[in-house]
This record gives C-alpha cells, sequence and structure tokens, in this order.
C-alpha cells in the first residue's frame, strides 16, 4: 500500500480545493473512498491519524508473521456485490477456509462452529440434558420479565442452561458489565442462534450432504485480514482518491447546521478540507467533539457518557511451528480474563516460518484496569499462567511478548446507551453535509462486511452532483440496524 503522502508548506493554514472528504482509513472509510472513486470524478481525500490503512481490521508482521488485531475472518455471508469486488481485488490471495475452533464448555472442549457428533461426545451429559429440557419447556418461559435486558431476552429464548454457562460469562468478560446490566440491542445484535432449536438447525445445517460450499468456513487472505483493507486503499488511489496519514483533525468547522470544512494537522502542518460531503467514520464521540462551533450541551454530555469497551491484544511469539491445530480457543469460563486466543498461522495455512509461531490473545478491559498499564513481559508471564489453567500449558520456549492497545474495541450497550446514541445520532443527522457511518461512527457492533455495506450505500446516496440522498439514506440506516455479528 503507497498511501500519498503531500506535505503542506509548515506556516498558515493551508486551503486544498473543496470535494469529498472521508474520516478515517479503516474498512468504512476506504470502502467508502474506492466505491466513490469508481462512480465519481469528485477529489477525495481520507484522513486519518494511524500510520496505516485498516483500522482495527489491518495487519501487521511480528518476526515474518502476519498478525492482525485479534481473530478476524471474512464471512461468507458478505454481500454478493462487495464479496465479488474482494475476489477481484485478492485474486487468488482470498484463500476459503475451514472453521476450525473450540470452546470451552464445562471443562471440556467442544468444536466451534457447533458439529452434532462431537458435541453429543464431548459435551458434559448433564449439560446437554439440560438443554433439551430448556427447549422442552421454552414456551413456558414466554413474558415473565418485566423490564427487557440482554439477560431476561437470553433467558427466555435460550433457557437457563446456555445462557448461564456461556453467554452470560462470556458478556461479562467482553463488556465488564453484568447480563442484567446490558441492552436488548446486544442480543439482537450478537445472538444469532436465537433458541436452542435454532442452535440444533445450524448444527444441523454443518452435516455433509446438506452444506453449501461455504457452510462452516470463512474467507482470509494469505497476507493477513488487512491485505484486504490494504488492495481496496490501493484500487481507491488508482481510481484517484488521495489518502492522507498521520493526520490528526483539528476542528469541524460548521455554520450554523452546515459543514463546511475539517482542518487536520499533520508532519507539515495543518490543513483546510473545504469540504462539500464529508463522511465520518471515526468515533462519533470524537465528531461530537471537534465540531466548532461546539455541538449543544445536551448532546455534548451524551457523548462524553456513551462508552466503548477497550481491548489489550497479547500476541505471545513461541519457538515451535505450530501450538495447536486450532484457529481459535473462545473462553466463555470466568477463570481466564482472555476472552478468545488465536493462531494466526492457522488463519492463512502457513507453514513458514518454520519453529516459530504466535498466539493472540483478546483480553477486553477498560485503561483504568490494572492490565493496562502493565509492561509486555508481564502480561505474557499472565497469559501463559492463564493458559496452564484451562489445560493448555506453554511447554515451549518464549521468545518474546507484544502487545497493542485498542481504545474502541466494543461500543458498550448499557442500559442507557440507546438514549445517549439518539441525542447525538439526531443531531448529526440534522447537519448538512455530514454523513456518518461505520462500526464506530453508528456505534454499531458488527463486522468488516457490515461496515463495507455501510460505505457501499453512502456511496449509492451520492448523487453526480454531489447532493446526497437522505431518503434513501434513512432505508439504508433501516437495514444496517438488521445487522447481526458473526464471530
Ligand atoms: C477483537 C475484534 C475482532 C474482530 N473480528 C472480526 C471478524 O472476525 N470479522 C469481521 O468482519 N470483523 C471483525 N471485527 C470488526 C472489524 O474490526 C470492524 O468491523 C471494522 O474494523 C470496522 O471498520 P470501521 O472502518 O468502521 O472502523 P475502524 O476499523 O475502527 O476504523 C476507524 C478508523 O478511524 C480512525 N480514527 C479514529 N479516530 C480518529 C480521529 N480523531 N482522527 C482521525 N482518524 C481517526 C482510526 O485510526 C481508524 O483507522 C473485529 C473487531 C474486534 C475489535
Amino acid at each position: 500500500m503507497t498511501a500519498n503522502k503531500k506535505k503542506p508548506t509548515p506556516g498558515s493554514t493551508k486551503k486544498v480545493m473543496p470535494g469529498i472528504t472521508v474520516l478515517g482509513a479503516g474498512p468504512a472509510g476506504i470502502a467508502a473512498a474506492f466505491a466513490l472513486s469508481r462512480k465519481t470524478g469528485d477529489k477525495i481525500d481520507v484522513l486519518d491519524r494511524a500510520p496505516r490503512v485498516g483500522g482495527n481490521a489491518a495487519s501487521f508482521q511480528i518476526d515474518n508473521i502476519w498478525c492482525d488485531y485479534g481473530s478476524h475472518r471474512f464471512h461468507p455471508s458478505v454481500a454478493p456485490d462487495i464479496l465479488a469486488d474482494v475476489k477481484n481485488l485478492l485474486g487468488e490471495d482470498l484463500l476459503l477456509r475451514p472453521r476450525h475452533g473450540r470452546i470451552r464448555l464445562g471443562g471440556r472442549w467442544i468444536h466451534f462452529p457447533l458439529k452434532i457428533a462431537n458435541a453429543l461426545r464431548y459435551l458434559p451429559k448433564p449439560f446437554a440434558v439440560s438443554l433439551l429440557a430448556d427447549m422442552a419447556l421454552k414456551r413456558f418461559r414466554k413474558g415473565k420479565a418485566q423490564a427487557q435486558t440482554f439477560s431476561s431476552i437470553l433467558l427466555e429464548g435460550l433457557g437457563p442452561t446456555i445462557s448461564k454457562n456461556f453467554y452470560f460469562p462470556y458478556v461479562r468478560k467482553l463488556w465488564g458489565l453484568a447480563p442484567d446490566e446490558l441492552a436488548v440491542t446486544l442480543a439482537e445484535r450478537r445472538v444469532s442462534g436465537s433458541s436452542v432449536s435454532k442452535i440444533l438447525m445450524k448444527m444441523v445445517r454443518m452435516l455433509p450432504g446438506l452444506r453449501g460450499e461455504t457452510t462452516g468456513r470463512f474467507y482470509y487472505p494469505r497476507l493477513g485480514f488487512g491485505q484486504i483493507s490494504e488492495s481496496m486503499t490501493d484500487a481507491a488511489q488508482e481510481q484517484g482518491a488521495s489518502f492522507h496519514l498521520n493526520s490528526d483533525i483539528v476542528r469541524i468547522e460548521r455554520e450554523d447546521n452546515h459543514i463546511t470544512a475539517v482542518v487536520s494537522k499533520g508532519e507539515g502542518g495543518e490543513v483546510r478540507h473545504e469540504s462539500k460531503q464529508l463522511l465520518s467514520t471515526i468515533p462519533l464521540t470524537a465528531l461530537v467533539r471537534l465540531m466548532q462551533p461546539a455541538a449543544p450541551d445536551d448532546v455534548v454530555e451524551a457523548a462524553k457518557e456513551i462508552r466503548f469497551r477497550s481491548m489489550i491484544l497479547i500476541y505471545l511469539v513461541l519457538e515451535t511451528d505450530q501450538f495447536t491445530e486450532f484457529d481459535a480457543h473462545y473462553f466463555p469460563e470466568t477463570s481466564i480474563p482472555v476472552s478468545r486466543m488465536s493462531e494466526p498461522k492457522n488463519y492463512n495455512a502457513s507453514t513458514e516460518p518454520k519453529g516459530l509461531t504466535v498466539l493472540c490473545a483478546e483480553l477486553p478491559c477498560d485503561p483504568t484496569d490494572e492490565w493496562w498499564d502493565m509492561s509486555d513481559d508481564e502480561l505474557g508471564e499472565r497469559f501463559c499462567g492463564w493458559l496452564g489453567g484451562v489445560d493448555l500449558p506453554v511447554n515451549v520456549p518464549v521468545r518474546k511478548t507484544l502487545t497493542r492497545r485498542l481504545s474502541h474495541a466494543y461500543p458498550v450497550y448499557d442500559l442507557k446507551y440507546q438514549a445517549r446514541f439518539e441525542k447525538i445520532d439526531n443531531w448529526l443527522s440534522g447537519l448538512e453535509g455530514l454523513v456518518n457511518f461505520g462500526r464506530q461512527g453508528l456505534f454499531a457492533h458488527d463486522n468488516t462486511h457490515h461496515a463495507f455495506a455501510m460505505a457501499y450505500g453512502v456511496a449509492d446516496c451520492v448523487g453526480a452532483d454531489g447532493s446526497f440522498d437522505t431518503k434513501k439514506w434513512a432505508d439504508y440506516r433501516a437495514e444496517f440496524a438488521t445487522h447481526t455479528v458473526e464471530d
């Protein structure tokens, strides 16, 4: 990827020609630039404060092993037109791989995604019996709860066995909140199998003869998940879009309810991008904070209250070819604070380099937690200790530990988030010349293919004359609300 490096002359703020300005070079911002530069001759500038493209979906190398920011798969449920573009961009580098993970339930390892024969063999018998009883008793559980929360929805739909043994400890770990402190939206966005019978049907569809070409599989690029973003960036640049990395956004200027310009600051000083259309994928909290004149007090207040969950990624470099044959291990149990561990070499089926592999632990937390300020080595030692506690002892030499910190890993859907989000969203939606979207922009707990779908939707709404079809966008927004996360 060769992002353009146009250096403004130091000194006063440099002005550039009006055009479409995109904030954020994560998948949403990149896909918007890609789809728009294919469609219009408009000048398109993408600004990101990071030194590289891809946002949370980028990749980087550790000792010649491609690593992602936690387990990332490109899910086959992606819209056909987007998949066609990604296939076209990556060619043979886009691999279709079988999912081969494990989940730890009741001290036993079960294949994930669930498979009938494996579950019958390894699920603890009392667990399986309670699960079937929950299925039989489903109709007696309906409508008992007064106020609906994540917890009540799951207890009603799935019953206590899978809720209490899997989902409840898992969400407590991911969001740091009890299941009854989390909103219904989380159940809608996160839990695709909303009843035991639906989960069983999914398992049936995994049976040989009944499964489709992509069932139980995922797409993954040969050079890490970030290769998707990088190839799309290259294509967008070839079509005329410009990417400005290491560009901090200083302010967003508006006159009444009309956005007029974005001021960014890079190596050479400030640049003022007069904007015909501002497409923002940065966190909606930052977007509000950057407004000048400032947003109304109640909007600013709501933006201060709404929160994102952070995450530390711990990369343990081990001197062995492969630690296990599995791509990911999921840990719902509370004895280990890590939610998931992946082994990147198993994602792209790489056998190189020999004698070396990486394990990546996802440790959800807040910057106020004890983990946040720990050194890499301390976190590496903790990680080894936790693995020992779940029957995965590290018996090979640890070459080193590296860490990365994500400030905006997951939106927190607590019980007050909806009102706060709507306050911010309603105000932003009333601003002319601004569209906010993407995972951080719409506070959406979603996948990369959803971020792409949003970006393609934005591009579809931009007219040849630079106008924006708000009616069409409202229809897209309603569709985005139905997106369900895939793990
Ligand atoms: C642990 C984890 C695992 C995941 N696994 C999967 C998976 O398996 N499959 C999948 O499809 N998706 C997965 N996702 C989701 C995926 O990462 C996101 O859907 C995707 O990154 C969203 O793209 P985006 O562009 O909307 O946001 P982001 O990727 O967050 O990009 C936002 C961009 O905005 C920039 N930015 C932020 N603030 C500013 C500012 N003030 N000024 C300038 N720039 C700014 C950032 O630097 C970043 O580049 C996972 C996410 C996490 C956290």
